[in-house]
Formats: structure tokens, C-alpha cells, sequence
């Protein structure tokens, strides 16, 4: 049913350097090209021994608001922009260094993530990518947050998020629907940032993280709409809501046809919906192996 497509990792590498937004240390990321089949690996290269964790659903620390990857050794966080960007751009195979555990935050998006994959180039591999085409329907959450896998007709994966913090919010309730391509990723899903009601962002600054963090350095919305700032889409904030269920749901570590539906799901959800995913897969690895020999 599925086309096959071969492996790919990045041609060149890439850096990316910023701040993490709720520790406010400095951090260069360095992509590197990586053999078939090693999957996406973040390395701690401010650590001794230099630890690998990899991206994969089982290793996450259930975390509200960010994305949070352990090991025996070391951690990362706020991965789920990252996570994104790699899964956006069909590259399935790349090693992370980092010097720090927390991700730049940069501008609240996955963009500058994006384009330096992009400067970096792919490069085919001899494998062909596993795929895991949604055959019934997968569901996490309850009446009012959830996510789910639904199986589809259509070739791809798209992805449907529903943002709705009710009448009183001064976020506006928006849907957001994405067919992922590579080809349009950088530009229709990674440019939409982070957000935060001024509420919120009172709290976590009089908690102490965050001190850096600016009006212009994500999306802040005030009674009145977002403050200092313009909105780059319509739907920005289920469209960021969008490229974080791609991030977390791409710790599943397979390309996955078939449609997911989100309804005020967070990092948790999406976590949980990615490793039922990954598991669905284990389950029928051992008939699929034996159906291609
Ligand atoms: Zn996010």
C-alpha cells in the first residue's frame, strides 16, 4: 500500500547555537550524519564518558510541558522541536551533540532547526525506512484531552489538531490540518512558535525560569491578543500545538501512515499515543519479517 523510500541522513553538518528557555544556558547543537538504522541519538558532549540517549518513546520522562529523554546516564530536554524538524524533513537517521541538556529555544519554533537540515542536505542510505500503516484505530486520553491514530485511505500522514481553551481564553480556539511533506515543512509547520497566556508567563518568571525570555522571543497573549507581537498564521497556536505532536510522535521511530486527530492534548498524551504506536509495530514485526522472507 505504502511507497518505500530509502533511509536518509544529513549530507553535511549542521550547528545550531541559542539558549534553553527555562534554564537560559547557552548550547550549540552539532547534527551529524549517522548510519542506517541508528535512528535519531542525542550525545552529551559536556559529559564524561559522553552518554547517548536515544530518541525513542520508552526513554522519555513524562514532563507537562516539555519533552524530557532519559538514560542511565544523562538527560535532554525540550527535544520536541528538534524531534520535529528531523521527522518533518524524512531524516532518519542523525546524531545530536549537544553541550548542554536543554534544546534552544530560539524563537519559539522549529524553523532554525529546519533550515540548518536543510543547508545540510540529505544523503540516501541503503536501507529502506520502516513504515507502520495505522490499521485500526489507536486512542490515549480522555473526554476532553486526546489524541489519536486513525486509519486512512490516503498515502502520507496527516495530522489534525484542535486547540480549545473554551470561551474565556484570550487564546482563540483554532484546527489546524497538515498533510507532513518535506517539501513544505519549513515553511507551513516549523515557523510556528511557542505561546503562553501573560498569566502564565508571570508564573514561571516569579518561579525563576525563563528570566531571559522576551515578549519577542515567543508568542505571549494578553487579554487583547498577543502583546508586542504578530501572529505569523491564523492558527499559529494549534499549528505549534501540530509541530509538537509531530515531535513527540515521532519518537515512535517509524514513518507512520494513516491519520492522527488531537483534542488539547499535550507532550504526555502524544508521548503515550507514540509509544502504543511503537509497540503496535513490535507486535507485528514478527509476522511482517516472516512475510518478506
Ligand atoms: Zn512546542
Amino acid at each position: 500500500m505504502h511507497h518505500l523510500r530509502f533511509q536518509q541522513t544529513i549530507q553535511h553538518t549542521a550547528q545550531v547555537s541559542g539558549r534553553g528557555y527555562w534554564s537560559s544556558k547557552p548550547i550549540t547543537l552539532t547534527f551529524l550524519p549517522a548510519p542506517s538504522n541508528t535512528g535519531i541519538l542525542f550525545r552529551r558532549i559536556d559529559l564524561q564518558g559522553k552518554p547517548e540517549i536515544e530518541a525513542i518513546a520508552a526513554n522519555r520522562r513524562e514532563t507537562n510541558l516539555r519533552t524530557t529523554l532519559v538514560s542511565d546516564a544523562a538527560h535532554v530536554e525540550m527535544i520536541e522541536h528538534v524531534m520535529a524538524a528531523l521527522y518533518g524533513l524524512d531524516i532518519d537517521n542523525c546524531i545530536v551533540e549537544c553541550d548542554a541538556a536543554e534544546m534552544p529555544g530560539m524563537d519559539g519554533s522549529a524553523v532554525a532547526f529546519a533550515l540548518a537540515l536543510e543547508q545540510a542536505g540529505t544523503s540516501r542510505q541503503a536501507d529502506v525506512v520502516e513504515h507502520l500503516s495505522i490499521s485500526s484505530s489507536l486512542r490515549v486520553g480522555d473526554d476532553r484531552n486526546w489524541v489519536m491514530a486513525v486509519p486512512s485511505a490516503d498515502p502520507g500522514l496527516t495530522l489534525q489538531y484542535q486547540l480549545d481553551y473554551g470561551p474565556d481564553s484570550s487564546i482563540p480556539a483554532t484546527t489546524t490540518t497538515q498533510l507532513l511533506e518535506r517539501d513544505n515543512f519549513s515553511n507551513t509547520i516549523a515557523p510556528a512558535r511557542t505561546f503562553l497566556t501573560e498569566h502564565d508567563a508571570r508564573h514561571l518568571q516569579m518561579q525563576g525560569v525563563a528570566s531571559h525570555v522576551t515578549y519577542r522571543d515567543l508568542v505571549v497573549f494578553g487579554p487583547d491578543g498577543p502583546i508586542d507581537n504578530s501572529l505569523r498564521f491564523e492558527d499559529e497556536c494549534s499549528r505549534h500545538k501540530l509541530l509538537d505532536l509531530i515531535g513527540d510522535l515521532a519518537l515512535c521511530g517509524l514513518r507512520v501512515q494513516g491519520k492522527i486527530i488531537a483534542s488539547r492534548s499535550g507532550h504526555i498524551l502524544n508521548g503515550r499515543l507514540a509509544e502504543a504506536i511503537r509497540n503496535l509495530e513490535n507486535s507485528h514485526s514478527h509476522l511482517r519479517n516472516r512475510n518478506a522472507a
